[in-house]
């Protein structure tokens, strides 16, 4: 039985075929990466917005290692609809979105693929009022933009492949992988 066990949390491993960046690096870079942002974001009470569910776990790690007043909000956006492509179009599914009128905002997202959604997030909380929104992703996918749109903060230059991992899913599962990796293509579905 013991046994079984192991087996079962060895599980979500054995689907990845190789790890791009470890736990450890991930740490370490965030520390700098919260640095920066402290620099910009000293002096005021700051906003942070969410976007769910991809950024929960770079945002708990990034929030932390920002000692600033702060609101935390979260945002339900979807245009990936846990596939591995875009769908090339981004929906607002709360039914309210946070009071941000006169803020300064930090937007944190996991990832900046084809730009649609940061693009789309910072240009309606400029709608509703905020005074300056920034963007700050875990990884940046080095490739063309189908909008224009680049983060103020990024933390890793990526290939363009798909990831796993440190929040990012693949059909809702691997979130909880605490590193970014890329699966096994027999995984696919
Ligand atoms: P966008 O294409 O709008 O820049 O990215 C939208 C969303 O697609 C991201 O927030 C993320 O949730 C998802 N996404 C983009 N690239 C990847 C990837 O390589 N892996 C996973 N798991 N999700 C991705
Ligand atoms: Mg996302
Ligand atoms: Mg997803």
């Amino acid at each position: 039985a013991e046994l079984d066990l192991l087996g079962i949390s060895d599980g979500m491993h054995r689907d990845v075929e190789k790890i791009l960046i470890t736990e450890e690096e991930i740490r370490m870079r965030l520390d700098v990466l919260a640095q920066k942002v402290l620099i910009d974001f000293a002096d005021e009470e700051i906003v942070v917005v969410i976007l769910l569910k991809g950024a929960l776990v770079f945002a708990a790690d990034m929030c932390r290692r920002l000692p600033v007043p702060m609101t935390v909000e979260c945002l339900n956006v979807a245009s990936y609809h846990g596939d591995i492509k875009s769908s090339g179009k981004v929906e607002f599914l709360d039914a309210k979105l946070p009071e941000v009128g006169g803020k300064k905002v930090l937007v944190l997202d996991d990832i900046l693929d084809t730009g649609l959604t940061m693009r789309a997030v910072i240009d309606r909380l400029g709608e509703l009022g905020a005074r300056e929104v920034r963007g700050c992703v875990l990884l940046n996918k080095l490739k063309v933009r189908d909008v224009e749109c680049e983060a103020d903060y990024k933390a890793f230059d990526i290939e363009d492949e798909f990831v796993i991992g440190y929040g990012l899913d693949y059909r809702g599962r691997f979130r909880n992988l605490p590193y970014v990796g890329v699966m096994k293509s027999e995984v696919i579905e």
